[in-house]
């Protein structure tokens, strides 16, 4: 869907970066049997960085808070909805000129990947524990944001 805040920016770092006022997307955190896990996404292969693993989300809309925004999308790529999430904190990664908010968020129902319904852009979406996401190639972003989304997790 067209947004008037869809388009290219270029960041303080020269990054090329999706969403005129920045973008947000939702961490998922479980805890499972083997430790905590993550819902991410697999983007589709014509994406940007396509076929790498990250968290759904997107570009913020006008007048849009980065929980609304990462909540539309969820529900728009993987048809999350907002009362099956029970949201946590933020983090801002700013890159000056843009920045990408993850907000963290718990399951209030059980979540199965086969049951959720995906829009075009994503070819998968999968609970991938945190001590294999070495073996799965991440979205440059979401890796760089890692290690400060790790403290939040627990
Ligand atoms: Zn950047």
């Amino acid at each position: 869907m067209f947004s008037p805040t869809d388009g290219w920016v270029t960041c303080s770092f020269g990054h090329r970066h999706w969403g005129l006022l920045g973008a947000a997307g939702l961490l998922v955190h479980r805890d499972g049997a083997d430790g905590t896990e993550l819902l991410l996404q697999h983007r589709a292969v014509w994406s940007h960085h396509g076929g790498t693993w990250g968290t759904p989300g997107g570009a913020l809309h006008v007048g849009e808070s980065p929980e609304h925004g990462a909540l539309r999308e969820v529900r728009e790529e993987l048809g999350l909805l907002p009362e099956d999430l029970q949201l946590g904190t933020r983090s801002v990664d700013d890159h000056g000129g843009w920045s990408y908010t993850t907000v963290l968020a718990r399951p209030l129902r059980g979540i199965e990947p086969a049951d959720l319904r995906l829009d075009g852009e994503s070819d998968g979406v999968a609970w991938i524990a945190l001590g294999d996401l070495a073996s799965v190639p991440l979205h440059p972003g979401f890796e760089a944001s890692l290690t400060r989304l790790h403290d939040l997790l627990f």
